[in-house]
């Protein structure tokens, strides 16, 4: 289980997250909505601690972090083993071949052996659709391709919640259906998966439960038919846009 109670986050004085709370079960997706600004990206990043939240608690499996106090390396070390994050424009390494991208982590954080690691990484790219890309450097690979690498890639290091943020909105849409192809198979595999998207084809589709925030705030959080059906005015506004 992920939860998140009362937590807080600014950048200067701009009040960007406000007393969030929220409770996600492992082997659900999760779909994030919401407007541009409203604060989708600061929470995933506070989810990995990649922003440091000034308020709340966090707890991921057990696992429970209070902000507010310095945080400990061993601390923050412990509960960045729990997620694993998929960005929006891919972040590979581009020295390193798909293998090797793969590989990096599970190797550098002793977990496996180098053999074991790329072993991981071939099956694991495998998965994603890419054996035949195994040893191609990211810039000979299309953005489909390349997003695909950074899901196995997140998958290496067996993170109880994967977090994607827009994982597809830098792509044309053939290459978007190939990413999404595989966050289907992941999600019918109930890992358990955080989505900020704005593709509600794949939200309908798969999501077990939305969080619609607005302004940093939840404005809404349930089972995705609720939202999807939802006369609530803003809720209708927002769906309003992608019809
Ligand atoms: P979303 O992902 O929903 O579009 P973000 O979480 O990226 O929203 O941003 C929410 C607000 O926080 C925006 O007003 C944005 O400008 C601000 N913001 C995000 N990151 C930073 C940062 N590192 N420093 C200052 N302001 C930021
Ligand atoms: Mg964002």
């Amino acid at each position: 289980m992920l939860s998140v109670e009362g937590l807080s986050k600014s950048f200067g004085n701009q009040h960007i997250l406000k007393d969030i709370n929220l409770q996600l079960n492992d082997g659900e997706t999760t779909v994030i909505l919401g407007p541009s600004g409203s604060g989708k990206s600061t929470l995933l990043r506070c989810l990995n601690l990649l922003e440091t939240p000034e308020q709340g608690t966090l707890t991921i499996e057990g696992d429970r972090l209070q902000f507010g106090g310095k945080l400990s390396d061993a601390q923050v070390r412990t509960m960045r083993q729990h997620s694993a994050m998929v960005f929006q424009q891919f972040n590979l390494f581009p020295n390193y071949t798909a293998l090797q991208n793969v590989a990096l982590a599970p190797t550098l954080n002793g977990k496996l052996s180098k053999s074991e690691s790329q072993q991981l990484a071939r099956d694991l790219l495998v998965k994603v659709g890419l054996e035949h890309r195994i040893d191609s450097y990211p810039d000979l690979l299309s953005g489909g391709q390349q997003q695909r690498v950074a899901i196995a890639r997140a998958l290496a290091v067996s993170p109880d919640y994967l977090l994607f943020d827009e994982p597809t909105s830098a792509l044309d849409p053939e290459l978007e259906a190939e990413v999404i192809r595989v966050l289907i198979d992941l999600a019918r595999e109930n890992r358990s998966l955080v989505v900020v998207t704005h593709n509600m084809a794949f939200a309908q589709k798969v999501a077990n439960k939305i969080i619609f925030l607005d302004e940093g705030r939840v404005a809404f959080d349930g089972p995705a038919g609720d939202f999807f059906a939802s006369d609530q005015p803003r809720i209708r506004q927002f769906l309003n846009i992608f019809d």
